[in-house]
């Protein structure tokens, strides 16, 4: 294990060349200003040798964490042998072995009756192609998102996207989404009874969709957690209405909740898939967007573009898929759930009874929404976790929840050192208020 050194951290100078030269748009390295050399497994490491634990994984883009060793072999090798590095879409060796193991790891077994769309390298990209081929199939422009979602920031996913901040951002209108109540985050609503009503009574103003696009897990809308039977009656509906149901698998896919895909704990197959983030290991760019054979309704060369499928994040993401299923990730994610569990329950609610949690494999919210709804107080706590070399990002309306987004790859007692200092963090957070409002 790393070994973890105490010193002052390193924090870019006001001069530095990113204040100089870095719009301003940049956004993690304020929260956490380090200047990061080297990483491996679960830490990334700054330019003093200091170890940081990484609990936000590349939002999600390090399942496997960082720099794993069978993924960087794979990828050296390649290189060294001149292996293609970049090939539009041709057909090339890295990109045969990925859809042969694609097809074989993870379609096959999961009777999923996909074909692969590569779209551009990020997840937005993936979106995008999803919500086109949803609307050219149904002939419909309408798309019904959940409050709370989160589906990028080009502008057909950021039209699904709820948080206002980010689509005021756009600069123009953003047209053709109905934005529903998610379960669990707007009170006892019932959500499927209103969409019922809004999809059965001509008076209900909104036109039927092109496609339903749903996170199973909502993670930057809070960690919250679609219900199993919500979500199959979620498919139920989009069946009734002829509506394409889109799951965006982007940060819960490749394993995060369990499963290789987080909508198969409802049993239900949806009509298209969005994956990116984790699904070529090693954290390089590059987007799928899955789609029902039946649903394949593109003609060649209509939504295109020269990124479409990195060779050498082909070539780390056949490696990942066996790593997938040699580490057993998905055994080890239900462990590390149930750590996660009993230690917020023993070492974190009993802080202060206004916190609250939830929680899927190893994607985990501690919510201190209660506590203080503005975000100020949760950030005080990321940014006194950083202090201790633990970097956690927050989530939900106004940043008001702690995310644990570990790499999946963990060992347990990496775990639980991250935990121990997100409730050392919280526990001093907490009397430091105590004695502010005394
Ligand atoms: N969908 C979901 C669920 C996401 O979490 C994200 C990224 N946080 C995106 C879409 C957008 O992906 P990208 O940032 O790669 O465009």
């Amino acid at each position: 294990m790393t070994t973890l050194v105490s010193s002052s951290r390193s924090v870019p100078a006001a001069d530095d060349i990113y204040s100089r030269r870095e719009s301003n748009v940049r956004s993690y390295c304020r929260s956490f200003p380090a200047l990061f050399t080297t990483a491996r497994g679960s830490f990334l490491h700054d330019e003093q040798g200091l170890a940081y634990l990484d609990f936000l994984a590349g939002a999600g883009a390090l399942n496997y964490g960082h720099n794993h060793p069978r993924l960087k072999r794979a990828l050296v090798e390649y290189v060294l042998s001149d292996g293609v590095t970049h090939g539009l879409d041709f057909h090339t060796e890295a990109k045969t072995a990925f859809l042969d193991a694609f097809e074989r790891q993870v379609l096959v077994p999961r009777r999923l009756p996909y074909v692969v769309q590569f779209t551009g390298p990020t997840g937005t990209n993936a979106v995008e192609a999803a919500l086109k081929i949803a609307r050219r199939v149904t002939g419909r422009t309408g798309v019904f998102s959940y409050m709370g979602g989160y589906h990028g920031h080009s502008l057909g996913g950021l039209a699904a996207t709820a948080n206002r901040e980010h689509r005021a951002a756009a600069g123009l209108s953003l047209h053709d989404t109905t934005f529903l109540p998610f379960p669990g985050s707007c009170g006892a609503i019932d959500t499927h009874a209103y969409l019922r009503l809004i999809l059965a009574d001509g008076h209900s103003g909104i036109e039927v969709p092109a496609a339903i696009i749903v996170e199973t897990v909502q993670a930057e809308g809070g960690v919250m957690i679609a219900p199993t039977p919500w979500l199959q009656e979620l498919r139920a509906i989009c069946d009734e209405h002829g509506i394409v149901l889109i799951v965006d698998e982007i940060q819960t896919g490749c394993g995060r909740t369990g499963p290789f895909f987080s909508f198969e704990r409802a049993g239900i197959v949806p009509d298209v898939v969005t994956v990116s983030k984790s699904i070529s290991g090693l954290g390089m760019p590059m987007a799928l967007t899955l789609i029902k054979r039946e649903l394949d309704a593109w003609k060649p060369a209509e939504h295109t573009g020269t990124f479409r499928g990195h060779q050498l994040a082909f070539v780390t993401a056949t490696e990942a898929l066996s790593i997938f299923e040699d580490d057993q990730l998905t055994a080890r994610t239900a462990e590390h759930a149930c750590r996660i569990a009993s230690f917020l329950e023993t070492n974190v609610h009993p802080l202060d009874s206004r916190i609250t949690s939830r929680g899927i494999g190893l994607i985990w919210g501690i919510d201190l929404a209660a506590i203080d709804p503005t975000g100020t107080f949760a950030k005080r706590v990321s940014a006194r976790c950083f202090a201790e070399r633990l970097i956690i990002e927050r989530v939900g309306r106004n940043d008001t929840v702690l995310k644990i987004l570990p790499p999946l790859t963990i060992t347990l007692s990496e775990l639980e050192e991250g935990l121990r200092r997100i409730a050392t963090a919280l526990a001093s957070c907490l009397t430091e208020r105590l004695h502010t409002a005394a």
